[in-house]
């Protein structure tokens, strides 16, 4: 394909994005991450990627108010009512992901869509093989907080996600800055039923046992806490 060809099919499936029915699309390109973990891990998935999309959609305040950690055994349980907004949000974003990719393969370009369930993960570290949060901070939809979530300006950390890489050459969006959004107010810290959460000491916005988190949601019947407390994008 030559340039023009790859710059105009590009335009095309910029374009096409821009028709997508979600909350929130970042694009950031791959050439600006050279040498990152991020861009190590996009392109063992597709070698051929020059952008990752990343698609977001609100989880409802009014449904993440319902959730509380901790249930007894056979209660029935608010939380499941997330489980069943998720289901539904999972799938939306997921289709989004491969229209994404269907408009990368009409222009001739190859394309891997990710979908909103998430991509496997080790379980010996509780890694999955792509970091969705971190794509979404690239990729210029928020900044990740002291929680370890993606925290976004207009939601805060109540979003689901999805992603499509593909070979398709994209606008990049401009990053938000950490200063914008996660303030350190220790909400999430402060009430974390786990103590998965600390002050973060080194080069990453936070610090968090995830063995600790996963065992508590595990046991718990989920826990939605830090996604529930954190003061950012309350309307
Ligand atoms: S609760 Fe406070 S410290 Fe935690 S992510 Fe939100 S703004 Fe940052
Ligand atoms: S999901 Fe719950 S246990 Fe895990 S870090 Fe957030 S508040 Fe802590």
């Amino acid at each position: 394909m030559s340039d023009q060809r790859i710059l105009t099919a590009s335009a095309a499936v910029q374009d096409a994005i821009s028709t997508l029915d979600v909350d929130l699309v970042g694009i950031a390109a791959l050439s600006d991450l050279r040498g990152s973990r991020l861009a190590e891990m996009a392109l063992r998935l597709l070698p051929e990627a020059r952008s990752i999309v990343v698609l977001s959609m609100e989880v409802y305040p009014e449904i993440i108010g319902l959730a509380r950690p901790g249930r007894v055994t056979g209660e029935a349980s608010l939380n499941d009512l997330i489980d069943r907004n998720t289901d539904f949000l999972y799938g939306r974003l997921t289709k989004a992901a491969y229209d994404v990719a269907r408009f990368s393969h009409r222009q001739g370009f190859r394309a891997l869509p990710l979908p909103a369930a998430g991509c496997p993960s080790d379980g010996r570290f509780l890694e999955a093989v792509f970091s969705y949060k971190h794509a979404g901070q690239a990729a210029g939809l928020g900044y990740i907080g002291q929680s370890s979530l993606l925290v976004t300006p207009d939601f805060g950390p109540r979003v689901r996600l999805a992603c499509c890489l593909t070979e398709a050459l994209l606008e990049p969006q401009k990053k938000t800055s950490s200063a914008e959004l996660c303030q350190g107010c220790d909400i999430c810290i402060q009430n974390c039923p786990s103590h998965a959460l600390s002050q973060p000491q080194g080069q990453e916005p936070y610090a968090i046992n995830k063995f600790a988190c996963s065992a508590f949601r595990n046991a718990s019947g989920g826990c939605f806490e830090c996604m529930r407390l954190c003061p950012v994008g309350r309307k």
